[in-house]
């Protein structure tokens, strides 16, 4: 039985009463396997005698003492015991709070033997604990001659310590943990390949279990670690391989240009096509010399400015990827304002002269507007029937634009996720783009392909993600890079101010603003009363925005936006704002995305320590798109720490977004950059990508090595993997 097969009730497990159930229900521990899938946080080495003595050079004490008296005092109206203890070096007492008279009367009854651990401190001239666990034992033998604790259930042992919630005690999972692992562990097999054992000297499945929730040595708990590890980068990756292959099981070819024996998967020429590679597509496949379509080298001519290489480079990779057999999967990252925009759109070129339809999705109502204005300024004089379609246009606008996109009469299409919604139907529908990808989640993206048959999928990402990152999560992904910038941009100068010189910005502001610049005033919040209670001396978009307006550029035009305006009002704000009919747009991160106004030269930003390093880059991405220079100042809380301040100094001494990302990664974690936090992509609990990236590394080789081999794990040996995988929650990233 696999450890996720594991079903016993939590009541079949000794000792646990009908309220264990319950209590472990809430902490979603449903079932022993849940139980025993819930890894310790940390342990305790409780093997060594720490006496009392020593209390202060260690976090706690471990040691054996006799209880030699009770005292009681009234703590908030209750009668609460104090009992005094000593071991062989000295005295000290435990302070029971709440302690039930059972627990009192049974253990701590004076002149009885306790085995203890507990961390001490000196309160009103004598040594305490309030936060201490004991043992009943028979004596100071306890204690051998090597300074070691005699073994017992708890003590003497390297004991875990478990992430709680409410209703829980470390007592109780501990207790129902080991018994859980002497009655289930022994019959859990293990789900990775015996050979991969074997090779890397990991533990069994069962033995890993034991090893991991009560190790008999530091080693034996690294062994377990590592074992456990291994596990689910190895099906993270046998996931991602299965994917990739089914993927390029597709084939546009028709039936009847197959070559004989040609199955998608079977033939060894196909396996050759479709072997997996390991490089994660990063370095992307080489491309062909295949030039521009008609319709792209006609847009190219009618532009004013020239490609840069990173982008004819992508166009290029798409174009090839457009003529294969396997529709395409490919990510575009760029940094903010490499042109990835217009690359998407010579990729919809391309799809239409193949005689499909293109669609482009983005995030916000405001870019996908900006996106369709852009559209149709540029491809419209190319013949090209360009529409855009959001949620909020009304049946009687929707109705005709939705026949002609049935009809095909539609080429590019241009929205929200409407798009996709049930009654949108596509003529034919060839290519999907996905602007700021990670800002949709996993139903959205995958909602988009159903929409045709194997449409090609370019999704683009601003954020850029991390090469460490990359090879997890889009592991089965193609990916293009443009990394180098449209020539004669600017660099932005970027500045950190304490909010109590924040004057000074105001002031370099007003200079800019008075040359006839434009600025974004982000804050953090919308309103006063979304504020937490400790954060009373966050400013707020609303009362900011007033103070903007009377106090400190008076002469000045401004307006507000955020994510709760309607849709109506953003458009006429950033209509306003392009137009430079406003000057300053005081904003929450909805700015964020894709905004495109050349004049505006100063982003401040104010509450700066509340954003994600990704999101600052963003934002300061807004600014420096015109011929002026631009400035970006990142205004801090007087309160903010010192080290806290070492992540804003990673902004000014940084200007590549991929650098930005992986600090960003290594200070927050994965999720939070991806989008996948909330959506559960990265289905790894013990497993960190960036920490055990060598471990990934080998795990995505061994399991494309096996599916290369054995494609539909067929084999004997690879039975175990084909169970184990049907139970792995399918993880994707469209
Ligand atoms: P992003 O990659 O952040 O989505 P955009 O596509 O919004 O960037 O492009 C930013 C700006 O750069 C747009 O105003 C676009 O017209 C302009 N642009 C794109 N490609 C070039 C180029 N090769 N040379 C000059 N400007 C360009
Ligand atoms: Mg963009």
């Amino acid at each position: 039985m696999f450890l996720r097969e594991l079903a016993a009730r939590i009541g079949s497990i000794k000792g646990a009463g009908g309220k264990a159930e319950e209590q472990l229900a809430n902490a979603n521990i449903n079932n022993a396997g849940d139980l025993l899938r819930h890894y310790p946080r940390d342990w305790q080495d409780r093997r060594c005698i720490i006496p009392l003595k020593n209390f202060s050079r260690y976090p706690a004490v471990c040691t054996v003492v006799q209880v030699t008296s009770h005292f009681w005092f009234n703590f908030r109206g209750n009668k609460t015991l104090k009992a005094e203890v000593e071991d062989q070096t000295g005295k000290a007492f435990l302070i029971c709070y709440g302690c039930n008279q059972f627990y009192i009367k049974k253990e701590l009854a004076v002149g009885s033997y306790l085995r203890l651990w507990g961390s001490f401190s000196y309160r009103y001239g004598e040594l305490q604990s309030s936060d201490f666990e004991t043992e009943p034992c028979a004596g100071q033998e306890e204690e051998n001659s090597d300074g070691l604790l005699s073994k017992s259930r708890f003590f003497g042992r390297i004991v875990p310590v478990y992430p709680l919630s409410k209703g829980i005690t470390m007592g109780l999972i501990r207790r129902l943990m080991l018994n859980a692992l002497e009655q289930y562990a022994g019959a859990i097999e293990d789900e990775l390949p015996e050979e991969i054992i074997q090779r890397d000297g990991l533990l069994h499945k069962s033995g890993a279990l034991l090893s991991m929730h009560f190790p008999d040595s530091w080693e034996e708990r690294d062994a377990a670690l590592k074992t456990l590890v291994y596990e689910e980068l190895f099906y993270l990756e046998m996931m991602i391989g299965k994917r990739a292959l089914e993927r390029r099981s597709f084939s546009r070819r028709k039936s009847g240009e197959e070559e004989a024996g040609d199955t998608p998967l079977g033939s060894p020429a196909s396996l050759e096509k479709n072997a997996l590679s390991l490089s994660p597509a990063l370095s992307s496949a080489a491309p062909s010399s295949i030039d521009f379509t008609p319709l792209q080298k006609r847009l190219i001519e009618r532009l004013p400015f020239t490609l840069t290489p990173g982008q004819i480079e992508a166009v290029k990779e798409l174009n090839t990827d457009m003529d294969g057999i396997y529709p395409m999967a490919r990510l575009l990252q760029g940094d903010v304002g490499s042109g990835k925009t217009l690359v998407s759109f010579l990729a919809a070129l391309k799809a239409i002269e193949l005689g499909g339809q293109a669609a482009l999705m983005a995030p916000t109502e405001l870019l996908a507007r900006q996106h369709a204005e852009n559209a149709a300024k540029l491809l419209e004089p190319l013949g090209i029937q360009v529409c855009f379609l959001t949620g909020n246009l009304k049946t009687a606008g929707r109705r005709p634009l939705l026949k002609a996109l049935a009809a095909g009469e539609i080429d590019f299409i241009i929205g929200t996720h409407a798009l996709f919604s049930r009654d949108t139907v596509y003529h034919a529908l060839r290519l999907v783009i996905i602007d700021e990808q990670h800002r949709f989640g996993v139903a959205q993206r995958q909602a988009v392909m159903e929409k045709g048959d194997h449409p090609d999928l370019l999704m683009m990402s601003a954020t850029p993600i991390p090469r460490t990152l990359a090879f997890t999560v889009f592991g089965d992904l193609d990916v293009s890079v443009i990394r180098d910038m449209p020539p004669g941009r600017k660099s932005i100068m970027t500045y950190l101010k304490r909010e109590s010189n924040a004057g000074e910005v105001y002031n370099y502001v007003r200079k800019e603003l008075a040359k006839g610049r434009q600025a974004y005033f982000v804050y953090p919040l919308i309103e006063a009363s979304e504020k937490v209670k400790t954060a009373d001396i966050l400013k707020d978009l609303y009362s900011m925005a007033d103070r903007l307006a009377k106090e400190i550029f008076p002469q000045f035009k401004i307006a507000l936006i955020h994510s709760k305006l309607d849709e109506e009002e953003k458009r006429q704000i950033m209509e306003c704002f392009r137009k430079g009919e406003i000057h300053i747009l005081a904003a929450t991160s909805v700015v964020e995305v894709g905004v495109d106004v050349p004049n505006a030269s100063c982003m401040v930003i104010e509450h700066a320590e509340r954003f994600g390093l990704s999101a600052l880059h963003q934002l300061r991405g807004r600014v420096g798109r015109g011929k002026d220079q631009a400035y970006c100042f990142l205004v801090y809380s007087d309160e903010y720490t010192d080290t806290a301040k070492q992540r804003l100094l990673i902004m000014l001494e940084n200007t590549d977004g991929f650098v930005i990302a992986e600090e960003d990664l290594r200070l927050r974690g994965p999720g939070l950059i991806t989008g996948t936090e909330q959506s559960g992509y990265l289905n790894l609990g013990l497993a960190d990508p960036i920490r055990d990236a060598l471990r990934l590394e080998q795990a995505r080789k061994d399991a494309f090595a096996i599916l290369e081999r054995d494609p539909g794990l067929l084999l004997p040996e690879h039975q175990r993997i084909r169970k184990a995988l049907q139970y792995e929650q399918l993880i994707q990233v469209v």
